[in-house]
């Protein structure tokens, strides 16, 4: 269902992203394990397209994109597969002068031009989903980091994306509320909502992951289901950093 081939991306002469090549099924959850300025980030960005791709091809459903240099890609096709990810942020980036409510019905008000009582029920039920549906009307300012990380969740599904898009979703926080937030997540994954996270958690990565991808370099080293890679991996890169977690 989502497919990136050969995605290559450079910032000048760096080249932060060489030649990676990652597939997933519909209702699958990828996590993206590695080294600090492994490349995680950025590539969650490029299935986004908040950072365009040297070279390679995005399908995303019906969609797709591919990028050369010097080759031109529409603002609409753009938008159009950039409509259809949600991306959650370590530092959650929630609108600070909107409720939570507010923060879910946003994209829904503005981009998509729902009218505001149907984005409100949908908000509602999102919220509700994430278990914060009784503090839909509290401030970003007045809620914990799991609480902010979850209306985060909620807002990024509201527009119902193909791929939920996590950074590091529970890097910000303790671990007492890094559990809310992986419980949320492992719920949404349990009902087969398609996601690729970044993360240095692997409790998080064990319990949600069906396939792990570890990247180091902008290379995509080993991969393969969490168990496998996180007890018997087989580059020596890859047991190191396992080991260094540990
Ligand atoms: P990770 O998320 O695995 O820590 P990143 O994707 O953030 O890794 O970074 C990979 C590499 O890309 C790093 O060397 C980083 O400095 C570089 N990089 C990321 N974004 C930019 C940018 N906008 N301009 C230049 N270099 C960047
Ligand atoms: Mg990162």
């Amino acid at each position: 269902m989502i497919e990136l081939s050969h995605i290559v991306k450079r910032f000048g002469t760096n080249t932060v992203l060489n030649d990676i090549s990652v597939s997933l099924a519909e209702g699958s959850v990828t996590a993206l394990v590695g080294p600090s300025g492994g490349g995680k980030s950025t590539l969650l960005r490029c299935v986004n397209l908040l950072e365009i791709p040297t070279a390679g091809t995005i399908r995303l459903g019906d969609d797709r994109l591919e990028f050369a240099e010097g080759r031109k890609v529409g603002w609409q096709a753009i938008q159009r597969l950039r409509r259809q990810t949600g991306m959650v942020f370590q530092n959650f980036q929630l609108f600070p002068h909107q409720t939570a409510i507010g923060n879910v019905m946003e994209g829904l008000v503005t981009v998509l031009k729902w009218p505001a009582d149907r984005a409100r029920a949908r908000a509602l039920e999102l919220l509700e989903k994430v278990g914060m549906a009784h503090k839909a009307d509290a401030w970003p300012a007045t809620l914990s980091g799991g609480q902010q990380q979850r209306v985060a969740i909620a807002r990024a599904l509201a527009p119902s994306p193909r791929v939920l898009l996590c950074d590091e979703p529970t890097s910000a926080l303790d671990p007492e509320l890094a559990e809310e937030v992986v419980e949320v997540l492992s719920r949404l994954a349990r009902e087969g909502t398609t996601m690729i996270m970044a993360t240095h958690d692997l409790r998080l990565a064990s319990r949600v992951a069906d396939h792990v991808v570890f990247l180091d370099g902008g290379v995509v080293v080993e991969s393969g289901p969490p168990r496998k890679i996180f007890s018997t991996p087989e580059r020596e890169r890859t047991k190191r950093f396992i080991a260094s977690l540990s």
